[in-house]
């Protein structure tokens, strides 16, 4: 499947939740699904009632689109959840937010996961003090997420360096002052800020 180039904000409207594809925009009054929150085109306002697998198939494409996978890929996690010991949907999750990008992501050094993304492929982060380019690698706790010493410079990293200590999910620590991130716990599903209901993945992979 070809990479979606359309305008992100019209896949919040299409899957009727803001999914914070496009950085500071998405909390403010800029964001076009607060503006206009019905699904795009000339019949959004009008759609019918969903089918059971219309809903299903919408949770599995919030999920998707907010950690910006292709469906081979996506499919494949799934997989891998279903594998684990816990519930599949929930493992599923917690895959998606032990991605690398995502971590840099959380961490406030990215201000989307496409931007996240990014800072990896560019060779911007070291894990445990290994260049690591690969935004799918998974992070595990004890893990220690750092923007490379020759990249702190960079505009960006430098505003962060010189900002206020921010605050980051439970299962991540973050020094601002050094770009550094420290994996100190799985993520727990109360982590996971997106309105999603993820049996509904399970059941529509599972038909
Ligand atoms: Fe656009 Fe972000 Fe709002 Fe989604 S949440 S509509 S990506 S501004």
């Amino acid at each position: 499947m070809a990479r979606y180039t359309d305008s992100v904000c019209r896949l919040c409207r299409r899957e009727g939740a803001k999914l914070f594809l496009k950085g500071d925009r998405c909390y403010s009054s800029k964001c076009a699904f607060a503006k206009r929150p019905v699904p795009p085109g000339e019949h959004g306002q009008s759609r019918k009632k969903q089918s059971e697998y219309g809903i299903q198939l919408r949770e599995k494409q919030k999920v998707k689109r907010a950690y910006g996978m292709q469906e081979k890929q996506f499919r494949k996690y799934f997989e891998l959840a279903e594998k684990a010991h816990g519930i599949a949907g929930e493992e599923l999750l917690f895959l998606l937010e032990r991605r690398l990008d995502n971590v840099i992501f959380r961490l406030g050094l990215a201000d989307s996961r496409a931007q996240a993304r990014q800072t990896v492929t560019h060779g911007h982060v070291t894990v445990n003090g290994r260049k690591v380019n690969i935004p799918s690698s998974l992070v595990s706790v004890g893990d220690e997420i750092k923007i490379k010493d020759t990249s702190k410079d960079m505009e960006r990293f430098k505003e962060i360096r010189e900002s206020d200590a921010r605050g980051t999910v439970k299962w991540l620590t973050f020094d601002h002052a050094n770009l550094t991130g420290q994996v100190v716990a799985m993520p727990q599903r109360e982590d996971i800020d997106l309105t999603i209901e993820e049996h509904m993945i399970v059941e529509l992979y599972s038909k």
